[in-house]
């Protein structure tokens, strides 16, 4: 089938115009013939009417490949995925050889709140993992050593990964700080082999930056993704051509992106363990138990996933949160981690070159629950104090009056744009404008703690500070 023919529907998740029981059966399901199968619904009715041209054109190419029971693009994608192993972890060990070969947590320490970042391949010996509390991690293996990690130490590794990928194609999508795919198709002319250059990525990350990397290579992202598990740790493991239905068959249905723990149960009470299981059942069944992501299951399941890269283009907003050690009810240290918040969130802006016409302000109460104020400008804003005001009426809106502390708060500027346009008929001061330009100024050549309000200062007490980069609040996950 040619590519050209299928786009992602962005509402469904489903190429538009591609019929799955036409074009991607279950490989265990008998191959349809002639016309009568044409006219099966995916419900299993018939049609009334003639299927449509672009439905004949996927039954033609299906019925080619009939003999193989496999959907196979005609026009291969080269698609290689390359994640770093444990990578928080991984840095810690690289700048502190000691920990190399010991269970390690990054996160936090054994009886502080929060979960584990990342955990070493020693430690997951013991059953403990990403996003496991960090008491329970203790429990399972008090022999482990517990570090809070270095968000910004992450950070530069993870810049350095990228600029290597970037040079061998401009198709980069950065998935999260530790894991990227990248596409050849459009500049495979360049390279003789496709796994040579795979080949090549893994061995210059491990040289260039000291990390240990797992890298996949396929024909589109879920099964490149699928490919890089197989790999780990620290492996390369190519999926070609025609291997595709032998791979997943064995797989376990919870490797599949977006099979969550309720799914999975749910499954498995149907007796679906495998993937070779998942084929078994009708789109259908997948609907009415899933509804719209029943369709993405079907599809995955079989390895179609014809979703391009999201390569790097606009952002859609920039965010700063802090989860506090313990929960905190005052009001001048909440206004504190706020003003601090908006100051990271102003300096983020000014060196992205945007302006945000949406400020939001989010706040976790003790009891979980989650709540937002957001104010739309008619003057998109990147200076700290326009944003901080705003944030602090906002905050104040939705924190005054309640009985519960908190244990998050965190401030968003969305709907960004690259230039505002002043209008005629306000009153616009440049003093802002000019305080923040100066203050990067300095922080350019002293750091980021060289400057902070009286307000920002009250956090020198709770947090340890690192001159250039400013408070050490709390390690961030992998997201970007
Ligand atoms: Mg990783």
């Amino acid at each position: 089938m040619s590519r050209g023919l299928l786009w992602w529907s962005r509402s469904s998740g489903v190429p538009r115009g591609y019929d799955p029981l036409v074009a991607g059966r279950g490989f265990d399901a008998p191959p349809e013939k002639g016309r009568q199968g044409a006219k099966r619904t995916l419900e299993g009715g018939t049609r009334s009417g003639s299927p449509s041209k672009l439905a004949l054109i996927v039954r033609k190419q299906n019925m080619r490949k009939s003999e193989e029971n496999f959907p196979v693009f005609r026009k291969r994608r080269y698609v290689v995925h390359v994640d770093l192993d444990a990578f928080f972890a991984s840095v810690e060990v690289l700048l502190n050889p000691e920990l190399k070969g010991k269970p390690l947590v990054v996160g936090g320490l054994p009886h502080e709140r929060g979960v584990a970042s990342t955990c070493s391949y020693e430690a997951r010996k013991y059953g403990v993992h990403s996003g496991m509390p960090l008491r329970q991690c203790y429990k399972l293996c008090p022999r482990a050593v517990f570090v809070r990690g270095n968000y910004h130490l992450y950070q530069a590794f993870s810049e350095k990964f990228f600029r290597l990928l970037h040079e061998y194609t401009p198709d980069v999508e950065e998935a999260s700080l530790d894991e990227a795919y990248l596409e050849f198709t459009r500049c495979r002319h360049l390279y003789s082999s496709f796994s040579e250059v795979a080949k090549e990525i893994k061995c210059r990350v491990e040289k260039e930056l000291g990390l240990g990397v797992s890298v996949g290579a396929a024909s589109n992202k879920i099964l490149a993704k699928l490919a890089t598990k197989k790999a780990k740790p620290g492996g390369f493991f190519e999926l070609q051509p025609g291997e595709e239905e032998e791979f997943l068959r064995e797989l376990d249905i919870s490797e599949i992106p977006g099979i969550g723990p309720k799914a999975q149960v749910m499954l498995r009470l149907l007796n679906v363990h495998k993937i070779a299981d998942l084929w078994k059942l009708q789109l259908g069944t997948l609907r009415s138990l899933f509804g719209v992501m029943g369709d993405e299951l079907y599809l995955l399941s079989r390895g179609m996933d014809c979703r391009s890269l999201a390569v790097e283009g606009k952002p859609k907003s920039f965010s700063r949160e802090a989860t506090f050690l313990q929960d905190i009810w005052d009001r001048d240290l909440l206004l504190a981690h706020l003003a601090y918040l908006c100051d990271r969130l102003a300096l983020t802006l000014r060196q992205e070159k945007y302006y945000a016409r949406v400020i939001e302000v989010k706040a976790r109460y003790s009891d979980f629950k989650t709540v937002s104020r957001r104010r739309v400008l008619s003057l998109p804003v990147q200076e700290t104090n326009r944003i901080y005001r705003l944030a602090e009426e906002l905050f104040l809106e939705l924190w005054e009056g309640s009985r519960l502390a908190l244990r998050l708060v965190g401030v968003k500027g969305s709907e960004l744009v690259e230039a505002r346009h002043l209008s005629l008929f306000e009153i616009y001061s440049e003093r802002e404008e000019r305080l923040s330009q100066a203050l990067d100024r300095v922080r350019g050549k002293y750091g980021f703690n060289a400057l902070l309000t009286v307000r920002e200062k009250m956090l020198s007490g709770v947090y340890d500070e690192d001159r250039g980069r400013g408070f050490i609040l709390k390690t961030a996950s992998l997201t970007r």
